[in-house]
């Protein structure tokens, strides 16, 4: 991040973690204890129940929203569903998208995924893609051509106008929730790996100009030597973003 013109985001996923007093506690320390830094933004997926309520409650303030999951339809018979007019009518402004529990528990293909690219897009809102190897796929050596074929998928069809107008997520299956973080030089790797995927796809000032954050077991201990590199443009944040104590220990860092 440092010397970078690249929006910098520090995100936070909440998944599905927190009572509606709890969130509102959480979001309430967040607003209080963040600190204004130069071109940072911040940025948090509540669970959709209570992203309406936080929304107004962040709204002028430096923190935005997001929902961790749409469908791509616009509307229909699609119990339990949550359509990307929806979430807009709640006041969000990012869609997380391909996040790897959606693609690994909930079995969520990449054609899904580019359908939700699309429509989150087409709504106005923007697309948070979350993209990365599992532990195998990395040991036989097979990240780079998992990261091309989740990205080229995602971005199908999509003008380089279009996918200006994303952010992405490097976050490996096996550094998520596990505790185990990869290190700045791994992380760093991968975001020129995706960096070198957009260029050969799109062209290189797409490229360079994408914001590319890093997740999987973030912490206040290990977000220095992350923030420090150049390739690394933020942080989506799981299980530390869910105390008011640890996240911003990461975001005011
Ligand atoms: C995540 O859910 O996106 C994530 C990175 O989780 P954790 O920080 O807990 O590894």
């Amino acid at each position: 991040m440092t010397g970078s013109k690249r929006r910098e985001i520090f995100a936070g996923n909440w998944k599905m973690y927190k009572d509606h007093g709890g969130a509102l506690e959480l979001v309430q320390g967040l607003l209080q204890g963040l600190e204004t830094r130069e071109g940072r933004e911040y940025l948090i997926f509540p669970p959709a129940v209570y992203l309406r309520e936080i929304s107004e409650l962040c709204s002028g303030s430096m923190v935005q929203t997001g929902i961790q999951n749409v469908y791509f339809e616009k509307e229909g018979a699609f119990t339990g569903e949550i359509s990307v007019d929806m979430a807009r009518d709640c006041g969000c402004d990012f869609v997380l998208i391909g996040h790897s529990e959606r693609r690994h528990v909930f079995k969520e293909e990449n054609s899904d995924i580019n359908k939700k690219v699309k429509a989150v897009l087409q709504a106005g809102l923007t697309p948070l893609l979350c993209v990365g190897e599992l532990l195998g796929e990395r040991e036989s050596g097979r990240t780079e051509s998992v990261l091309k074929e989740q990205i080229s998928s995602a971005l199908d069809g999509l003008s380089e106008d279009e996918v200006s107008k994303m952010v992405i997520a490097y976050e490996p299956v096996w550094a998520i929730g596990t505790g185990k973080v990869a290190t700045p030089e791994i992380a760093s790797e991968s975001h020129s790996t995706i960096r070198k995927i957009l260029a050969e796809i799109y062209d290189g000032d797409l490229a360079r100009s994408i914001p590319i954050l890093y997740g999987g077991s973030v912490k206040p201990d290990n977000i220095a030597g992350l923030h420090a590199c150049e390739e690394i443009d933020g942080v989506l944040v799981g299980g530390a973003s869910l105390e008011v104590d640890s996240f911003l220990g990461i975001c005011n860092v």
